[in-house]
């Protein structure tokens, strides 16, 4: 007999786990706190879009639906940098034909409940988990006027999220629970770039434009209504932070100041300072992540992982499609299936949280820098002429789902070693493109095992 399965969060991951689940012959019910937001006109909670790479759409392709996502999500080819001086410059992300994509993350959600309920999952709305008593199976939900309900439940999966209520139930009745929670000390908001006045985007389209300024940046994602969700990652305190930033006054001269270019496209952007929220960011790392054959973590109700990689819900899709293959192997034997989800996936996940961390330097603050840029040249043709060699630790993250997270971190520190070497060479900016230089730098990798 195949258990029935309870998930608790109906989103990214949530959705996506119930149409694996599903399609394996599962009954599924899909339990969430907020109402439906097919029906209703509410926000989708965290960011307006995202960005879709090559393990998100793997686990998509696994359930029918990733040519139907691409249709609705917009090609970024690389990064496209805003300097102070006015001056912009191109960083292609990967090899020619390589690039991410920006979906809504409200679409892509609402995609994944409607394929999820033609499955056969039901999805029961206004439904907030507040307890689960792991003796008897039970879990209790509050509903809209604190309604009680308790419901029996076979196979439990927490996918609610990075402050997930799942978790803080397994936490509170586990023995030895491993937890850590860190927050950076920039958060972010929000703010628009409307289409120009004759209706068109009002910068290149098919980029992630970046204004890197050190300690802090502003990112933008083109969405299809031609507008493009800018996201300013800031200090909470500080010199230049947002509680330093509280007159219309201080936020003007300081958009004027720093991201001279951006400002005459963002009309309403002292507004929608003070309107939207400066939300904060944080990392989970938490084990275990699994109960006997009854419970399982799964998505930022495992790993919480900062922003800068573009990782987090490609990461939880890769989850679900783990945990399917796992399915595969081993049928119905949740025992085993659970335990090494776990085993193989909190490594990765451990691993992409370092990686995102480490990339909030590099994109706030090394894009605008020459050397940095020489050395992303070096790695790139590297990459052309050595594909099976040399991989950027950003493609192996991005464009190689079939690298583990884990293996990306570990090749990407071997790879960077050497490239701090080559980096130190006398007249590096010369002699780059040098044969003798390539082939130093290959016979290191050859050398240097992990
Ligand atoms: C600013 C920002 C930008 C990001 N950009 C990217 C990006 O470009 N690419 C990328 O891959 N990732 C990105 N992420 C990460 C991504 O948003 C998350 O990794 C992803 O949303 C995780 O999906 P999830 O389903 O696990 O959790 P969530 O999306 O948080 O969904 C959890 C669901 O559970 C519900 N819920 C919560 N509590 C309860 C409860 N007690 N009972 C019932 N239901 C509950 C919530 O309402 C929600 O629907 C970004 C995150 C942020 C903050």
């Amino acid at each position: 007999m195949k258990k029935n399965v309870t998930i608790i969060g109906a989103g990214l991951v949530g959705s996506l786990l119930s149409i694996y689940l599903s399609k394996r012959g599962y009954k599924v019910n899909l339990f969430e706190r907020r109402g439906d937001m097919r029906k209703e006109t509410m926000s989708a909670g965290r960011s307006i879009n995202l960005a879709l790479s090559d393990r998100g759409l793997l686990a998509l392709e696994k359930v029918g639906l990733a040519e139907e996502i691409r249709k609705i999500s917009i090609p970024m080819h690389g990064r496209y940098i805003h300097n102070l001086d006015g001056t912009t410059a191109f960083q292609r992300y990967g090899k020619e034909g390589q690039y991410i994509n920006s979906v809504s993350r409200a679409t892509l959600n609402m995609k994944l409940m409607d394929l999820a309920e033609q499955h056969g999952a039901g999805i029961y709305f206004n439904h907030k988990c507040t307890a689960i008593d792991w003796k008897k199976n039970i879990i209790t939900f509050e509903l809209p006027g604190s309604e009680l309900q308790t419901q029996p439940a076979e196979l439990i999966f927490g996918s609610d999220g990075a402050f997930s209520a799942a978790r803080l139930q397994h936490q509170l009745q586990h023995d030895k629970f491993d937890y850590q929670q860190h927050y950076i000390d920039c958060g972010y908001k929000e703010l628009t770039i409307p289409p120009t006045p004759s209706g068109d985007f009002a910068m290149e389209v098919n980029a992630l434009h970046i204004w890197p300024r050190k300690d802090y940046m502003l990112i933008a994602l083109p969405n299809l209504d031609r507008t493009f969700t800018c996201t300013l990652f800031f200090p909470f305190e500080g010199r230049a932070s947002f509680s330093n930033l509280d007159t219309k006054e201080s936020v003007k001269g300081f958009f004027e100041k720093t991201f001279p270019d951006a400002v005459p496209l963002m009309p309403n952007y002292i507004q929608e300072f003070f309107s939207n929220p400066a939300s904060s960011l944080v990392t989970v790392k938490c084990y275990p992540w699994v109960r006997e054959d009854k419970f399982a973590l799964i998505g930022d109700a495992a790993h919480a992982i900062v922003p800068f990689f573009g990782q987090g819900m490609n990461c939880g899709f890769e989850d679900c499609r783990v945990l399917d293959e796992l399915i595969e192997q081993h049928a119905d034997d949740w025992n085993t299936i659970l335990g090494k989800y776990q085993a193989t996936r909190k490594p990765d996940a451990d691993a992409i949280a370092d990686l995102a961390v480490n990339n909030f330097i590099e994109m706030r603050e090394k894009t605008a820098d020459p050397k940095f840029l020489l050395q992303k040249k070096i790695e790139a043709r590297l990459h052309e002429k050595y594909p099976g060699k040399w991989i950027p630790a950003y493609s192996q993250v991005t464009f190689s789902p079939y690298i583990r997270y884990s293996e990306a971190l570990q090749r990407g520190q071997r790879q960077e070693s050497i490239m701090q070497e080559v980096m130190q060479l006398p007249d590096i900016e010369q002699i780059w493109q040098a044969e003798e230089i390539e082939h130093w730098i290959i016979s290191k990798v050859q050398n240097r095992p992990i």
